[in-house]
Order: structure tokens, then sequence, then C-alpha cells
């Protein structure tokens, strides 16, 4: 056990390769430590094989943490540009997508190829799969006991993610630790997470499953622990419940027992009312009967779904009475939907909450309480949208860290 590494990151994931391979590279000695027998599994799974692994726009209002100003040094000392400018560098071709969401052209291995390229250019030493037992202090140095041995540092990095996708190893190590030494944790609770419904709580919409529509969507109350949220994304109706990019963000916000409200015609920033009231009003569409007026902004499905639901098919809309019509906008507008619950961890893309922010000092990442102990990446309470920010804070709060031990 002679020799004394500058730090140990635990945790060979996105944020603990990317530390790695920026502390190497500044002259650090640093062994990175792993239970996985391969690393880089979230990774390679990520944006479906592809990693959307950073968003253009990524800025400190995409983040959800008890602390929102929390992220705002690390973004801004390493910006979604820098890691561009990285991806360039190794001529990994990529592309947009959607609102500023950039995916590998080919596979997201590119991406896992390019974070252990920058560890070997730094030296950084690499072990797997190998189990960490115990992380204490002992004196100036910090000892982690693993299956493979005992090793001293100046420094012990926690990486170790959140707990989504147990089956790939994920664990609450940090966790853990943190609480170790009594470092406050924020409730863990699965986030980007399709959502669950009761049997009843759809009625004649459950056989709509598969159907993929633009909406307006909000969850979550203002004044709320991370607060309230409205997305414009497209919601995926799913045999389980409502599912696709729009629930997923609005999971993040959603507590048990609210509603979540859609927008059915909501589809672009700003036009939902409008496009609502040209279909309701126009006077052209009153010899149409309601569903095929609906179908003008919704799937023919859908359209007729509704009209039945509100008594209406198959009736002329300029026989539709006032109130009814102002029933059936509200229902198609403002509709509200009681979630049962989320499909847990198994199904989640990350974890809300974590190492409570209040406890890290935000230039560096590094407990206030014990010097020489970090915490980044997931295990940390900041969670991003969808869309490229949960990897940008991996990278952020990791170049944050590698730059002060
Ligand atoms: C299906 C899916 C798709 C996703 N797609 C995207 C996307 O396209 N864009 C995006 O921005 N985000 C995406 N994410 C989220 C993103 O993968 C994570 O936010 C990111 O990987 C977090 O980085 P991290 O380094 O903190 O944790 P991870 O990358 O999860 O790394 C943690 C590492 O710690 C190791 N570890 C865990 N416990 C222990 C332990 N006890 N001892 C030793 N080692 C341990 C693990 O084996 C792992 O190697 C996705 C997530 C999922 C599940």
């Amino acid at each position: 056990m002679s020799k004394v590494w500058d730090a140990i990151i635990i945790g060979g994931g996105a944020a603990g390769l990317f530390c790695a391979g920026i502390a190497g590279q500044l002259g650090k000695k640093i062994l990175v430590l792993d239970h996985a027998p391969v690393l880089g599994e979230k990774i390679r799974i990520s944006g479906g094989g592809r990693c959307n692994f950073t968003n253009l726009y990524s800025a400190p209002a995409n983040f959800l943490s008890l602390n929102p100003h929390f992220v705002k040094s690390a973004l801004a000392r390493y910006p979604s540009a820098e890691f561009i400018k990285l991806v360039r560098s190794y001529r990994i071709g990529f592309h947009e997508k959607h609102q500023g969401q950039l995916f590998c052209d080919d596979s997201a291995k590119q991406i896992i190829e390019l974070l252990f390229a920058e560890c070997a250019k730094g030296q950084v030493e690499i072990r797997h799969p190998v189990a960490v037992e115990s992380i204490a202090k002992s004196g100036e140095y910090w000892v982690v006991g693993t299956s493979a041995g005992t090793e001293q540092s100046k420094a012990v990095v926690m990486a170790t993610g959140g707990l989504p996708v147990p089956a790939i190893g994920a664990t609450a190590y940090a966790l853990d630790i943190a609480k170790q030494f009594d470092i406050r944790v924020n409730d863990p609770r699965p986030a980007l997470v399709p959502l669950s419904f009761t049997s009843d709580t759809f009625g004649d919409l459950s056989d709509l499953a598969g159907l993929s529509v633009p909406v307006k969507i909000a969850a979550g109350l203002k004044g709320h622990r991370y607060g309230a949220c409205c997305f414009y994304e497209d919601l995926l109706l799913t045999h389980k419940g409502l599912s696709g990019p729009a629930v997923l963000q609005a999971s993040s916000y959603w507590s048990e027992g609210e509603s979540i409200h859609i927008n059915w015609l909501g589809n672009e920033r700003g036009s939902g009312d409008t496009q609502c009231e040209s279909i309701f009003t126009n006077e052209e569409h009153r010899l149409k009967l309601t569903e095929n007026l609906l179908a003008i902004a919704l799937p023919q499905r859908l359209a007729k779904a509704f009209a039945e639901q509100s008594g209406l098919l198959g009736r002329k809309w300029a026989e539709v009475s006032k109130k009814d019509r102002h029933t059936l906008q509200e229902l198609v507008t403002h509709w509200a939907v009681k979630p049962a619950g989320t499909l847990g961890w198994k199904k989640a893309e990350v974890m809300l909450g974590g190492v409570d922010t209040k406890e890290l000092d935000s230039q560096s990442m590094m407990s206030r309480q014990h010097a020489g102990l970090y915490f980044i990446g997931e295990c940390v309470d900041v969670t991003g949208h969808l869309g490229g920010h949960n990897f940008q804070w991996a990278w952020a709060s990791g170049h944050a860290c590698a730059h002060a031990l």
C-alpha cells in the first residue's frame, strides 16, 4: 500500500471517466475503480444506441435541483460547446435531432472510446470488476478497501451514478457513502420515466396505443420541491399508459396524487389557443361531424375517441349546444389525468434527488464538511431535462472536479 494516488474515482461511467481523463492529463495520478465487468454501459444504451451526448442549448434552466443555482458555475466553465469541440477532435460524426439534441451518427460506443482514449492520454489506471468495500479517512489520506486490496489516496471522487436500470449495475453506493459521512441526501426518485395508470383512467382511450401526438403538457406545482413545468413535445399512447418525450419530461415534475395537464391541440409554443379557437369557431366547420372537426388537428382515432367520450359522436357541430361545445373544448385543451405511479427504476432514465447540493462546493464538487471527498454526475441532486442535458452535467461536474483535485 505504498503508492498514494492523487485521487481514486469510484465509478467508471460518464462522469467518472471524463473526470479521470482531465485530471490525468493535468498530471494527477488517478485510479478508477468500478464493479462492472463492462464499463460505459449506460452510455452504450443511451439515445437508442446513438448517445444524445449533449444539447446545444444546455443551460441552468434545463436542470432540476433543490438549489437551481448550483449548476451555474460548472456549466459556465464547461458548456456544451467544449464537449462538441472534443467530439469533433475525435472525428465522430454527429447530427442535431430536435431542439438542440446532438446524437452520434453511428454509435454511442464512439463516446465510450473517446473517454477511454482521454484516460489513456492521462495515464489513468482503470481497474474493474472490483468491489469497493469501504471508504475511510485515516490521517491525511483516504483509505479505500476493495476486493483486490487496499489503496490510499489524497482524494476520493464518488461517481457511481443514479439508481436507474439496476440490471446494468446501478447502485446507491454514492448515497450510502454520503450518509456514512453525515452528508444530507435528498430522497431519490425515478425521473424521465413513463407513467402508469389504473385500467379505468382512460376508458375508451385505451385502444389508442401506438398513437404519437404533439401536445403541450404541464405538471408540478409552483412552490413544489422542484417547481412546475410546461413542455411542447410528442406524447405516445401505450398499452400501459402514457409515454414519449412529453410524459418523460413531465414525470420529473410529477408527484404522487397529482394530475398532469395536457392540451392535445397545443402542439406548438403559443399556437395552441389560436389553433383551438379556429377549429371550434370557424363557421366553415359548422356542418362537419364533431369527430371530423377534431380530426382537422388530431389523429382520426383520437378525434373519434374524444367525440365519443363527450357523447358527441356523429353529431353535426352546428347542432351541438354551447355548453357541450365548451365541455368538449375543455376536455381537449385542459385534459387532466392522474397517473397511478411510474414504471420505476427499471424504465427510468435518470434519478431525481441525490446528494444535497448545499453540502457541496459548486466550484469543485467537494464536500463542505469533508475535505478531499467529491461527488459528481448523477449521484448529485441535479437532474437534467430529456435531450442530452444529463450527459452535459456528467461532463461539466467531472470537469469542475478534475480541475480541483
Ligand atoms: C436508457 C437510458 C438512456 C439514456 N439516454 C441518455 C441520453 O441520450 N442523453 C443523456 O444526456 N442522458 C441519457 N441518460 C442518462 C445518462 O446515462 C446518465 O445521466 C449518465 O450516464 C450519468 O453519468 P454518471 O457517470 O453519473 O453515471 P453512470 O454513467 O451510470 O456511471 C456510473 C458507474 O458507476 C459504477 N458503479 C455503480 N455502483 C458502483 C459500486 N457500488 N462500486 C463501483 N462502481 C459502481 C457503474 O458500474 C457505472 O460504471 C440515459 C439513461 C438511461 C438509463
